[in-house]
């Protein structure tokens, strides 16, 4: 879901959507209302915002990750990914929300390769790699992907590293 509170950023230097409208079809937006996985009603896809100026704080807050980077090729650009990447403000989990229309996108190359890097460097600070479809989420480890289930609103996941080695995974209220 979009929350201003969670992700209010800056464009990196010279970084512009374009073209590039995924956020809105992604994205559950309260404040329009629309659901996630479909199109906003206000979207022109490819074009923008039919209502820009007059657009919620919620969308008007929004950049993603390619956004608010300058170390992500123009390939990760959402429009062509076909997932759009956040970090969560308070895990600091990568959070991929892919296009329900391309599922499997994030398994492509050079993606999955590069999911599989992060999952492995960011393990043993916490910080995990977690891949949405629609509510449908997959925690990305270095040496396998887990499907969690759907992960509805009130709840979050819970990764903690075991003694033994690997992790428990598992949901919990937030
Ligand atoms: S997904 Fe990112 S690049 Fe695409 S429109 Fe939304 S904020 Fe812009
Ligand atoms: S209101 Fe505009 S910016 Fe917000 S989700 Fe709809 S099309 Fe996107």
């Amino acid at each position: 879901m979009l929350d201003p509170a969670a992700f209010v950023t800056t464009p990196a230097p010279g970084r512009t959507c374009g073209t590039c409208t995924l956020c809105c079809k992604v994205y559950e937006v309260p404040a329009v209302p629309k659901p996630m996985g479909r199109w906003c009603q206000h979207c022109l896809p490819g074009r923008g915002c039919g209502i820009h100026e007059t657009r919620p704080d919620h969308c008007r807050a929004f950049h993603c990750f390619w956004m608010t980077t300058d170390f992500l090729g123009p390939e990760w650009k959402p429009e062509r990914s076909k997932f759009v990447l956040t970090v969560d403000p308070v895990t600091r989990f990568l959070l991929a929300q892919v296009d329900p229309g391309a599922p499997g996108a994030w398994k492509q190359p050079p993606f999955y390769r590069q999911f599989k890097d992060w999952a492995a460097r960011g393990a043993s600070e916490g910080r995990h790699v977690v891949v949405f479809v629609n509510r449908s989420a997959t925690l990305v480890l270095p040496d396998r992907d887990v499907p969690v289930g759907t992960i509805e609103d009130g709840e979050r996941l819970v990764v903690k590293p075991l003694p033994t080695g690997g992790f428990d995974v598992h949901k919990a209220a937030t």
